[in-house]
């Protein structure tokens, strides 16, 4: 007996640590106390409406016990459509809080696949802005699971059936809800992927991940988010959690901005004078918004732009630098990863002549996220910053698996298989090539399709590019360009032809070229190359070949 316990405890030395759970209790405690005076600003067209950290984690414990007086209980999902404001907020504390699921819903997916997920992720109660209630009443009679709406703010909502009013659930209740133990590996929140193809899946974020995600965005290795910020939340919250900066600025005390449904670039440069951010996040459709159409805006309050969710063109981060004198910082991430894996600073050292080389990189890996390369045999490649590969992850804030869609062929020995393509460098810099979907296969060897948008981005006429594969007999398929010329430009195939020819391999440069209004976007605002490659084999659009 002895002897087995001095083995025993030759193997593991106890230690002498609490068992801390790693909940979303412990950030609402420490936000609603220790940054009790922090704000949260929400623009509207009455204009911007303020509230302090303390007034919103009581509004967060009258939500809470209205659910629960609906019969909201643990491992429950609550259902959000809603856009950036107060009430989501209230949402993301109360919600995971109670043993809940906070469920956010996107308000831009198709019918069919928004009450896809509400059905899959069986919410009982759905949250919705009165301002887009009818995208939700076209869907209500296919909705099963949803037991009652709760509507924020006024507006249509006929088609929705019977509603219950936000602001009075919450006055019918108090402040102070006692919040019941929960398990820091049990679910707090869920998003569905867009879904590129077949259905959107679900991922389940743990209190654990958002725990430790978050306060990893606080990082200064990261976005270093921090009290002496004041962050303008562009990002959607229904978009992989507003990439955690929401729970990053309730933990540290920084101001949160949110702009509703103003995210053009003339409401926004509006929104950006008056409350003065200094971070934000958003994809590059939007920042090349506010490039193209607000050139003369005051961006000066801010110190830095983390921009992701597909590539960030060099032409993007220069003209930022040029015009606004506010970096953009370079993320790369998924809803499966939380989303935050790796994110473009530049390592020390490096000559200020060259920095530029780094940031327009996909970004260096997060502490706390570990990758590696594999090629079609699942071997892993060198780090040598030439070996291409799909990028595969893991760690304790990227998915394990899919929400009741087991999805086998998306994960490899503990690893997320993310269907991304690109390169290792030594020192932990990742640069993706491609989304394995996009990545052209001309004559057997591969053509970035990222490589050559960035390219054309570059053009001084090209407002937008994007490239898709497109069948070829003889090479089996080949590159071809889908132009928007800037405003007031003039740019012809031949000019761009030979604009490219000077910049990547010959044998990149597409035959085919045609100019269009705009590049379809997915609900979270990437281009839409699945609707380019259709409209094409739909003979659609007039293509010129050269
Ligand atoms: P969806 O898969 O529906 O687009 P996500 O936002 O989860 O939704 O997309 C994640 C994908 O976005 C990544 O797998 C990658 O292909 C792309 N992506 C994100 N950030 C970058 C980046 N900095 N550079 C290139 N691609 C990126």
């Amino acid at each position: 007996m002895l002897s087995t316990l001095l083995a025993m405890s030759a193997i593991v030395t106890p230690s002498t640590m609490q068992d801390f759970p790693l909940t979303t209790q412990h950030l609402l405690r420490h936000g609603r106390t220790v940054h009790a005076e922090a704000q949260v600003f929400t623009y509207s067209a009455e204009g911007i409406h303020a509230a302090t950290f303390a007034e919103v984690a009581d509004r967060a414990d009258r939500l809470a016990a209205a659910l629960a007086r609906l019969g909201i209980e643990p491992g429950d999902r609550v259902g959000t459509f809603l856009w950036n404001n107060q009430a989501h907020l209230e949402a993301y504390l109360a919600i995971p809080a109670m043993g809940a699921v906070l469920h956010t819903l996107n308000i831009r997916l198709f019918p069919e696949q928004l009450a896809y997920v509400v059905n899959h992720g069986n919410d009982k109660v759905v949250i919705v802005d009165a301002s887009i209630a009818p995208l939700l009443a076209r869907i209500r009679g296919e909705l099963t699971c949803v037991e009652h709406i709760i509507v924020v703010g006024e507006g249509d909502t006929s088609g929705l059936g019977e509603t219950l009013a936000y602001e009075d659930v919450l006055a019918a209740e108090t402040p102070g809800y006692a919040y019941p133990e929960v398990d820091e590996r049990a679910a707090a929140a869920m998003c569905y992927t867009s879904g590129t193809t077949g259905n959107p899946k679900g991922v389940a974020y743990s209190h654990r991940s958002i725990w430790l995600h978050s306060l990893a965005v606080t990082s200064a290795q990261s976005l270093g988010v921090n009290h002496s910020d004041r962050l303008l939340l562009i990002v959607p919250m229904f978009h992989a959690m507003a990439w955690g900066m929401p729970f990053a600025g309730w933990w540290t005390g920084a101001d949160i901005v949110m702009p509703q449904q103003f995210l053009q670039a003339a409401p926004l440069a509006d929104i950006i004078r008056e409350t003065r951010p200094t971070l934000s996040g958003a994809v590059p459709t939007v920042l090349n918004d506010l490039l193209h159409n607000a050139a003369d805006a005051d961006l000066s309050s801010l110190r830095g732009i983390v921009c992701g969710g597909s590539a960030v063109p060099r032409s993007l981060i220069e003209g930022f630098d040029r015009t606004f004198g506010v970096p953009v910082t370079q993320a790369w991430g998924m809803t499966e990863t939380s989303p935050l894996a790796a994110i473009a600073s530049v390592p020390k050292g490096t000559d200020p002549a060259n920095e530029l080389d780094w940031r327009v990189r996909t970004g260096r890996l997060l502490p706390g996220v570990e990758l590696r390369i594999c090629d079609d045999d699942g071997t892993a490649l060198p780090w040598d910053g030439k070996a291409q590969g799909e990028i595969q992850v893991r760690g304790p804030w990227i998915t394990a698996s899919y929400y009741l869609d087991p999805a086998p062929e998306k994960f490899q020995e503990g690893w997320l298989r993310t269907g991304d393509v690109g390169s290792v460098e030594p020192n932990g810099f990742v640069q993706i090539s491609d989304r394995a979907k996009d990545v052209i296969k001309s004559g057997g060897e591969w053509i970035s399709s990222v490589d050559l948008e960035n390219e054309l981005m570059g053009h001084p006429s090209v407002r937008e590019a994007a490239v898709v594969g497109v069948p070829d007999d003889r090479w089996d398929e080949r590159p071809m360009a889908c132009v928007v010329v800037a405003e007031g430009a003039s740019a012809d195939a031949a000019d761009l032809r030979d604009y490219l020819s000077d910049r990547v391999a010959k044998w990149w440069v597409p035959e085919r070229w045609t100019f269009i209004d705009e590049v379809p976007k997915t609900s979270v605002g990437k281009f839409d190359k699945k609707v380019l490659r259709a409209h094409y084999a739909d003979g659609q659009l007039t293509v010129v070949e050269l």
